[in-house]
């Protein structure tokens, strides 16, 4: 049986259906563990190198997207929708530009396509998805400048259980404010 003091390093990690199996919560634990129930499922689909803080919003949004590439709806439509709460740093017609809710640098922003139209990943992309793959590239370049960061930024796109997606509404990360490491993870 794992040890408690296991459970901080199962905290950050996205940990497979066998290794739940294995862990004893202490009282202390218990909110932080139900945040882990609630991904759970989806986490079972994934690499136990997709390591990410654990939040209860962002656990939300993980067990929205438990189906995986299933084209179910995800916390993006309900962000879209303004049904919850982000902090909005861009938006036009067809992008939404938020800020993400466990950033991995000072500046990090998610540009998302306000029309999912099958995009669930960029490996989902087809030719008459290239106006909204460019409008979102030109997005992030907004962002950049609003952000102050147009002398040093990242783009990124998770595709897939490899890449450590976790939510299937094509999105890009902006990130930046800090000196960008190379390789990347
Ligand atoms: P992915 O892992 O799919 O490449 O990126 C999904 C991103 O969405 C993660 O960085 C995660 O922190 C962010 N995210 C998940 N749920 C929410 C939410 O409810 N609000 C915001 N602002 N970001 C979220």
């Amino acid at each position: 049986m794992a040890a408690i003091g296991s459970f901080s390093l199962l905290r950050n990690c996205a940990v497979t259906t066998r290794a739940f199996s294995n862990v004893r919560v202490s009282p202390r634990a218990t909110s932080s563990f139900n945040s882990i129930k609630l991904i759970h499922p989806h986490h079972s689909q994934r690499s136990l190198f997709c390591t990410n803080a654990i939040h209860d919003e962002e656990a939300s949004a993980k067990a929205a997207a438990a189906s995986a590439d299933s084209g179910a709806p995800t916390i993006f439509d309900k962000i879209i929708a303004k049904e919850i709460p982000s902090s909005i740093v861009y938006e036009d017609e067809k992008v939404l530009a938020f800020r993400d809710i466990n950033p991995q640098a000072p500046v990090h922003v998610l540009v998302i396509p306000k029309a999912r139209d099958g995009l669930t990943t960029l490996g989902k992309a087809e030719a008459r998805h290239g106006e909204v793959l460019g409008q979102l590239l030109y997005a992030a370049r907004i962002v950049a400048e609003k952000e102050g960061i147009l002398d040093g930024f990242r783009v990124v796109i998770n595709n897939g259980p490899g890449a450590c997606q976790s939510v299937y509404h094509l999105h890009l990360h902006v990130l930046g404010g800090r000196q960008m490491k190379w390789p990347p993870g």
